[in-house]
C-alpha cells in the first residue's frame, strides 16, 4: 500500500514535471503573442531605416534591397507580428530618422559608440567586425602607421570617418556618401586609402581591379540595432527577438548565407 502511493506520487510528479515543459513552450508562445503589441511608427509596421550601400548586410540588386541586416529584421519583424518596410537613406541620416520617430529601427552595419548612444538606444550586438584599409595593389602603405600625411577616403558618418578623423586630422580625411565611391577614387589614384568594414572591404576587392586589403585590423566593430532613446518596449521585445534567432540558430544560419562565398 505504502509503495503504491509512492509511485502514484511518482507518476504525478513526472506529469507534473510534463505538464510544466508544455508550460514554459506555452509562455514563449504568448511572449511572441504579447510583442505584437508593441508600438511602432506606423500600426502594423516595422521602420527600418539603412544605407543600402553596405554589402552583405545591406546592397542593391535589381529594385530589391537584400542582405543579412535585411533578412535579420525581416525575422525579428516576423516575430513581432509586424511588415518590414525599408527606409534607405544616407548613412549620416540614420539615427535623425530613429531620433525624430521617423523610423522605428536603425539596422546599417552600425558600431556601437558612445557618441551614437547620446542618440539612440542599442540592441545587444548581433555581429562582429573589424575595419581594413584598402590600398591600391602596389602602393607602399603596409599598415595604419603609414596612413599619416596620406589621404584617406571614407563614408561620411561611419565610425571610417570619426575614427580616422581622430587618428590623422580633418585634413587627411576625404568623405564620400558611399564607400564605394572612395573606393572608385581609390582605384583611380585620387586618394591613398580606404577604411571600410572587413565585409564590405573583401566584397569591393572583389569587384574593383587594382586595389587590396592589408592584413592587420584598423578597428574593431560590434554591430546593434538602434531604436529611439528611451523606448525600452520596442528595445526589449527587439533583444528579446534576436536572442531567441540566436538560440534557434537562425541568426547563424543568416551570416553563414552571405558570408559562406568567402
Ligand atoms: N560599422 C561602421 C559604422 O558603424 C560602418 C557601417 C556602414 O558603413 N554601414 O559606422
Amino acid at each position: 500500500m505504502k509503495m503504491k502511493k509512492f509511485a502514484v506520487a511518482a507518476i504525478i510528479a513526472m506529469m507534473g514535471m510534463t505538464l510544466m515543459a508544455c508550460g514554459g513552450k506555452k509562455s514563449a508562445e504568448s511572449k511572441a503573442e504579447g510583442a505584437a503589441s508593441v508600438k511602432t511608427v506606423n500600426a502594423g509596421k516595422l521602420i527600418m531605416a539603412t544605407n543600402a550601400e553596405f554589402p552583405p548586410y545591406e546592397y542593391h540588386e535589381g529594385n530589391e534591397i537584400k542582405g543579412i541586416d535585411v533578412e535579420i529584421c525581416q525575422a525579428v519583424a516576423e516575430k513581432l507580428g509586424l511588415e518590414l518596410q525599408i527606409e534607405d537613406v544616407a548613412f549620416d541620416a540614420i539615427i535623425p530618422e530613429v531620433a525624430s520617430g521617423k523610423a522605428d529601427l536603425a539596422a546599417a552595419g552600425m558600431t556601437v559608440t558612445e557618441d551614437r548612444k547620446q542618440n539612440m538606444d542599442f540592441s545587444d550586438t548581433y555581429a562582429t567586425s573589424i575595419q581594413l584599409i584598402l590600398v591600391q595593389e602596389n602602393s607602399s602603405i603596409a599598415g595604419k602607421e603609414d596612413l599619416t600625411g596620406k589621404k584617406i577616403g571614407v563614408q561620411l558618418g561611419t565610425t571610417s570617418d570619426l575614427f580616422s578623423t581622430e587618428d590623422f586630422g580633418e585634413d587627411a580625411v576625404v568623405r564620400y556618401s558611399k564607400s564605394m565611391e572612395a573606393v572608385q577614387a581609390l582605384s583611380q589614384g585620387k586618394i591613398d586609402a580606404v577604411i571600410v568594414d572587413s565585409q564590405t572591404a573583401k566584397e569591393f576587392v572583389n569587384e574593383v581591379k587594382g586595389i587590396k586589403a592589408l592584413d592587420s585590423s584598423y578597428s574593431d566593430e560590434a554591430y546593434a540595432i538602434g531604436v529611439k532613446k528611451g523606448n525600452t518596449e520596442l528595445l526589449n521585445a527587439v533583444n528579446a527577438a534576436l536572442a531567441e534567432l540566436k538560440s534557434e540558430g537562425k541568426l547563424d544560419e543568416i551570416v553563414t548565407k552571405y558570408t559562406k562565398a568567402e
